[in-house]
């Protein structure tokens, strides 16, 4: 009876979002397959197909969607029969979007995450695995979705009224800094109380900050959840800062290389209800800390400067990003806004390192001024063509854009379509900004609109992008 009731519902949807019907097979048969991944957007997630099997009672399987930065969560999907759960907390970027269909009596497409604005999709994607057991006639739902087609919580670049390109179709092309001239990281480190005394001022600037705990210091202080909830990162520096030897520990004792990452990484992720964390901070910069870092993290801060920066597609080692590590009584002036005018100039990125905020508690390594680093990211928000984000925002773009440029289109018919496979603990929700010489640009059978800034936004959890003529 209830599959049946299920079907009732979803049946005014079939004719918009109905991607695969199978005949189906009446009686018990094989347990409905997965669909295969849902776009969603606006137009609405695919749905998947199956083969009827028996009744479904119990529903599909899909992996729920992640939420993207920015993202407001979707409702979960449901799949076959009862069971399906699709994108979970991600879909965003368009109106409700319906994934999944019916193909027979007995089951229920996914129904896809209903959106947000401007977020970001679930990574999601295989369909609902039908139905099995129950009376009748059973289907595969489909469950997650990616959504495509939806638009990032990226900054905009200046540059705007860049005519859609209309050449040849082809030629992938990622866009540096996502449009801007350079980008800059501001990052504080040791869960220091300054750090929460005047973080009403940071976070008035309106730029994204990353914020390295450390896990046996931070007190599971309500000011990191503020941060956390207000988009900031919370970044893993260990749970008592040594080194990876064992040596020269700032708070408490060392506790071995695995707990001191994995004992915070469960704290940041309990204790303040995050994701991840997918960058950690080198205490002290120790060198030793990068191979564990590898194995855990898409990105390891270190403590060392280099003046270049970052280049896109250049040869640093994610596992050991430099800083300008912020002098005692560093002014924005005289200091941290030359960084910035750097970055301008020779399109990197660079990360800059605080510590202790005077005239708060100075219970820090090289205080500053708060109203110091309050400038320099009001001068380097204003510039206007500087990206100033997280760490882990800008790394992870830096990251993507070597594993997408470095690809070669595969011809599908008249279509090219590349294809990647991300990092290891990279992010979901991410997004990268890429132009073509010309074609219609899809992700997922889904459309992607110009945007006049000069760029597409490719959603990465996709995994592909085609151009068609
Ligand atoms: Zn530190």
């Amino acid at each position: 009876m209830r599959s049946l009731r299920v079907f009732e519902a979803a049946a005014g949807v079939l004719t918009l979002f109905v991607a695969c019907v199978d005949p189906p097979n009446m009686g018990e048969g094989t347990a409905g397959t997965a669909g295969k991944s849902a776009s969603g957007g606006t137009t609405g997630g695919s749905g998947g197909s199956s083969n009827a099997g028996k009744g479904g009672s119990s529903g599909g399987m899909s992996t729920a969607g992640k939420g993207g930065s920015g993202a407001k969560g979707g409702t979960a999907g449901k799949g076959g029969g009862t069971g399906a759960q699709g994108g979970s907390t991600g879909a965003t970027g368009g109106s409700d979007a319906t994934g999944g269909s019916d193909t027979s009596p007995g089951g229920e497409g996914g129904i896809g995450g209903s959106a947000g604005e401007g977020g970001i999709g679930g990574s999601a994607g295989e369909g609902g695995i039908g139905g099995s057991a129950g009376e009748g006639v059973a289907t595969g739902g489909s469950g997650g979705m990616v959504v495509v087609g939806g638009k990032s919580s990226l900054p905009v670049p200046p540059t705007t009224g860049i005519a859609k390109p209309s050449g040849t179709p082809g030629n992938l092309d990622v866009v540096d800094w996502a449009g801007f001239s350079g980008a800059i990281s501001f990052t504080f480190d040791d869960s220091l109380q300054s750090q929460l005394d005047y973080y009403a001022a940071l976070n008035a600037v309106g730029v994204r900050m990353t914020f390295y705990l450390v896990c046996g210091n931070d007190g599971g202080k309500l000011g990191w959840q503020t941060a956390a909830n207000d988009g900031h990162e919370l970044g893993n520096h260990t749970m008592h800062h040594c080194n990876a030897n064992g040596t020269s520990c700032g708070w408490g004792g060392f506790s071995g290389v695995d707990a001191e990452l994995d004992d915070c990484q469960t704290h940041l992720e309990t204790a303040y209800g995050i994701q991840g964390p997918y960058s950690m901070a080198a205490p002290m910069g120790d060198g030793g800390w990068q191979v564990p870092a590898s194995s855990r993290f898409l990105l390891n801060r270190g403590v060392y400067d280099n003046p270049a920066g970052v280049t896109p597609n250049d040869g640093t080692n994610p596992y050991d990003l430099p800083c300008h590590i912020a002098n005692q009584g560093e002014t924005a002036v005289g200091g941290f806004n030359l960084v910035t005018d750097d970055v301008e100039s020779k399109h990197s990125w660079r990360i800059i390192l605080n510590h202790s905020l005077l005239p708060g508690s100075n219970e820090g390594y090289h205080p500053v001024d708060p109203a110091e680093v309050v400038a320099a990211m009001t001068y380097a928000r204003d510039k206007g063509d500087v990206w100033v984000d997280s760490l882990i925002n800008v790394g992870a773009y830096w990251r993507a854009q070597k594993v997408v440029s470095a690809l070669t289109a595969a011809h599908d018919g008249d279509d090219l379509v590349y294809s990647w496979t991300l990092p290891a603990h990279f992010p979901s929700g991410q997004y990268l900004r890429v132009t073509v010489d010309g074609g219609t640009v899809k992700q997922l059978g889904t459309e992607l609109t110009w945007d006049e800034h000069g760029y597409y936004e490719v959603t990465l959890d996709a995994g592909s992008v085609t151009i068609s003529p």
